[in-house]
């Protein structure tokens, strides 16, 4: 007998990349970042714990949404703070999206959101790309009911101008668009400047990719106060207290740190760049990357084959099986010691 209810036997849980802790294996599989959060954060933790771990947190987050608020050139209403953004983005879709209305997301996208829209009976619509993997912006427009869509997309790494991003939200007036914007930090322009003129624009954002903080969970929302209204509804019917203090303290020091932001996202950028020709020089077709990671394939090898040779030399990626895209595989970007021995083992195996 198993005692499960419908949503259990509804659910098709999303699968995360292989996590190790092992030092000799080089992760380049699910886009963290090779250096550590700025200093400030281990401060900040080390202080709360001798502190204040004995006292629940604030259910209201004040203190961090403020911080947000004051970076992201908002207000605190505006602001919403979950466990990582893929709680954020459980919370949305429970929120923001209805079980009666048809949502759309790319067909290659970020893999949770059919999970969630499973998980919470949300009909949904999967939105082929564009040959060259970019989205039409025409086909999310007069949906019935919203659009969710990664910018940069992942795991393609491609940038959509905000040009397009706007005519999408303009064409959806009734409707909620969700801009999740993991890798925006690797990227030219963020959407949150839109979210003063668009009351139905929710901009999702992570402390897991720029700030190096993936171990810590902590996202957040922008927008509208109602969205974060219906949001905040849904934490505190589920947990109140869903980020814990050390999260709270850690990802505030990593908010207020800007210049530590902007160097390390530059070094990464960089080191994209270098590794980006270096692949092209090997064969690989690279797409246009925004991101910290490289989608990349060649005419040559499947995705599987390398993904197996790389594995028994000690470095993880992550390939595709999903139909489009099953050759490619998506690298992340280490630091230019990671990428050269990357390189170095490539040419062992190729
Ligand atoms: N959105 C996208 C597009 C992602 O790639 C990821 C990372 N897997 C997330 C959201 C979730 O990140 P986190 O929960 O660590 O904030």
């Amino acid at each position: 007998m198993k005692y499960w209810s419908e949503a259990a036997k509804r659910s098709t849980p999303y699968v995360p990349g292989e996590q190790f802790n092992d030092p000799t294996i080089m992760k380049l599989n699910t886009n963290e970042n090779p250096y550590p959060p700025s200093p400030n954060v281990q401060e900040a933790i080390k202080q709360e714990m001798n502190e204040a771990l004995h006292l629940y947190p604030s259910p209201t987050v004040d203190s961090l949404r403020e911080s947000i608020a004051k970076q992201e050139g908002t207000e605190k209403e505006s602001v919403f703070v979950g466990n990582g953004s893929d709680e954020v983005l459980a919370f949305a879709f429970m929120g923001l999206f209805s079980p009666t209305r048809t949502i759309r997301f790319p067909a290659i996208t970020y893999s949770f959101y059919p999970v969630y829209a499973n998980l919470f009976q949300i009909p949904y619509e999967e939105i082929p790309l564009m040959n060259n993997f970019t989205i039409d912006e025409k086909d999310f427009f007069h949906t019935k009911g919203g659009v969710i869509l990664p910018n940069p997309n992942a795991p393609t790494s491609i940038f959509t101008s905000l040009e397009k991003l706007e005519a999408i939200i303009q064409h959806n007036p009734d409707n909620v668009v969700i801009i999740d914007e993991a890798y925006i930090d690797f990227a030219p322009e963020s959407a949150v400047t839109l979210t003063h003129k668009y009351e139905q624009l929710l901009v999702v954002k992570t402390f897991s990719k720029s700030r190096s903080l993936a171990g810590l969970r902590v996202g957040y929302a922008i927008g509208h106060p109602n969205l974060i209204e219906a949001l905040t509804r849904i934490k505190d019917s589920f947990n109140s207290y869903t980020i814990d203090r050390l999260a709270i303290v850690g990802a505030k020091a990593a908010m207020e740190d800007a210049a530590y932001l902007k160097e390390t996202t530059w070094k990464i950028i960089q080191t994209r760049k270098w590794t980006q020709e270096q692949m092209e020089k090997r064969g690989f077709h690279v797409l246009p990357s925004a991101t910290n990671f490289l989608f990349v394939q060649h005419p040559d090898y499947n995705g599987e084959q390398l993904y197996e040779r790389l594995k028994a030399k000690k470095i993880l990626i992550r390939h595709f099986r999903k139909s489009g895209i099953e050759n490619y595989m998506r690298i992340t970007i280490g630091t230019d010691k990671m990428m050269q021995q990357f390189l170095i083992v490539l040419d062992e195996i190729m």
